[in-house]
């Protein structure tokens, strides 16, 4: 029987087949116990006219490997073409990211060399759930969608990383002085989790001083686990400032199968012409091997590679001038750390994969049923009014409620402009009417208002049932409502 583990490979665009083929070189030299199925994903099979950039074949073999090896690939401009990335996430429930984004001062070029920073980012929630509409000709919205599975499990993640990778502190980013519900959702599960781990340390910063602090002195931090939009945006900012993008790999890990690659794209300008760094992309790799429980052969190419930068020996991006020793291709780059199999760095911290694996993922908590009281107490309409003026809307609206619901408020994009507003407060055509009860209502009477409400002509954009769960609120006031 074969003790190989069976993986997906695909390589990819512009310059992915080079720092794949590197990157598999390096790996084979290692002693990689890997079979390797091969698929084609991208910018060919899009052209072909498949939209999703990926044929069904390609899935059977993930769904079987469960490992996916993959270089960047090119989305083609226009529309129509779905992002593969965000598809394989979502359709493999890749519900983690992880970025580690080290500094490798002083053989790369950074302003921080101290920096040793995991980005763990939230890969299926947020705004990246992608449910967006337009509601009226003046106003789109898109629905921050935070469940508390999505957020335990993530946060839950961070600190099983944390606590297998030796890490001392796992930090939470979020707003919730803002968006007091979503990330207040994300904030309490971490809160509720974190005492579970009482052997790592903790803290909360609100993500736009706790993006400042990581910029200046990102020393201070060591695991940052965070919502999608946020961890989308500063793990960019996080590899940047180790160094490059061009050095960082990434994880991209779910309850069943897992993905690994660079963080950069594919480079369209620097293809085929043996100039890429393959960094990334066997950094990735190296994720992959601690994943697949092969923690020794992760250390062996880790430790080669750190060596190789170590020596001076770079490709174009990370090349400077009395560093670096010898301007390297991609090729070149390959059999260097290839040569240093077995070799650890001297003055680099070699790494120890020896705790990390065992065996890939933390086995999810099961996350319990849901229950709550909920109770019903009105419904939001967002209506369009193109006149834009609250008085003749709230004149209108106010006779469609009845006994049990009065119009209590209407706002425009989240500032309550009736009763009472101000002449100051500018307006679109997209109100918000908010029908309440005086305690708990039913569904039939709240289409009733809306069945009145459309039969005099008023165009609804979109409507949202109002509630209380366990007593508390389930929806934000208006601004000053
Ligand atoms: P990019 O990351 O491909 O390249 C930006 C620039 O960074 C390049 O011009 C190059 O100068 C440099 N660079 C990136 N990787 C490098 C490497 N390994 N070695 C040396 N230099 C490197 O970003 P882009 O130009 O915005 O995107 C190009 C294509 O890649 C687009 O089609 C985009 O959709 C796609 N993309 C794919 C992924 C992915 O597959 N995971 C991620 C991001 C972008």
């Amino acid at each position: 029987m074969s003790t190989k583990t069976p993986i997906t490979v695909a390589h990819g665009d512009g310059i992915g087949p080079e720092i794949m083929n590197a990157t598999l070189h390096i790996l084979d030299a290692a002693g990689a116990a890997l079979e390797i199925e091969t698929i084609e994903i991208g910018e060919k099979v899009y052209l072909r006219g498949n939209t999703a950039g990926i044929e069904p074949s390609s899935w059977e073999s993930l769904l079987r490997t469960k490992v996916f090896l993959k270089a960047p690939i090119t989305t083609p401009q226009g529309g129509g073409y779905k992002s593969l990335n965000v598809t394989t996430r979502k359709t493999l429930g890749l519900y983690a990211n992880v970025r580690p984004c080290v500094s490798y001062h002083p053989f790369v070029d950074t302003k921080h060399p101290g920096m040793d920073v995991v980005i763990v980012r939230e890969n299926e929630e947020d705004l990246y759930a992608g449910i967006e509409y337009q509601l009226t000709p003046e106003v789109t919205s898109c629905i921050k969608l935070i469940s508390r599975p999505g957020s335990e499990k993530i946060v839950r993640y961070a600190f099983e990383y944390a606590r297998r990778h030796n890490r001392k502190k796992v930090t939470c980013f979020m707003k919730d002085n803002i968006m007091k519900m979503t990330d207040g959702m994300f904030h309490k599960a971490f809160d509720e989790i974190a005492v579970q781990y009482p052997d790592i340390q903790k803290e909360v910063w609100i993500v736009d001083i706790g993006a400042a602090k990581m910029a200046d002195t990102p020393e201070a931090f060591d695991v940052i686990v965070m919502p999608n939009l946020y961890g989308d945006i500063l793990s960019d900012v996080a590899a940047q400032i180790a160094g490059s993008v061009g050095l960082a790999g990434s994880a991209n890990i779910g309850e069943y199968c897992a993905m690994f690659e660079a963080i950069h794209g594919s480079a369209p300008r620097r293809a085929g012409q043996n100039l890429a760094n393959p960094s990334g992309l066997l950094l990735g790799a190296v994720l992959m091997l601690v994943h697949i429980n092969q923690p020794e052969t992760a250390e062996r190419v880790h430790n080669a590679w750190l060596r190789t930068i170590e020596d001076g020996v770079h490709t174009y991006d990370v090349f400077t001038e009395g560093v670096s020793t010898q301007k390297v291709g991609t090729k070149e780059f390959a059999c260097a750390v290839a040569a240093r199999m077995g070799q650890k760095p001297c003055r680099l911290k070699p790494v120890s994969y020896a705790r990390a694996a065992a065996g890939g993922l933390p086995a999810p908590a099961k996350v319990a049923a849901s229950s709550a009281q909920m109770e019903l107490n009105g419904i939001d309409l967002f209506v369009y009014w193109p006149s834009r003026n609250p008085n003749e809307l709230a004149a209108a609206m106010g006779k469609f409620a009845t006994d049990g619901l009065e119009l209590q408020m209407i706002d425009n994009r989240g500032v309550k402009v009736w009763p009472a507003g101000r002449p100051e407060t500018f307006c679109t055509d997209n109100f918000r009417c908010r029908f309440m009860a005086r305690g708990t209502t039913d569904m039939r009477q709240l289409i009733g208002v809306i069945e009145r409400v459309a039969a005099a002509g008023i165009e609804i954009a979109s409507t949202q049932t109002l509630r209380h769960f366990n007593g508390q609120a389930g929806f934000s006031l208006a601004q000053g409502q």
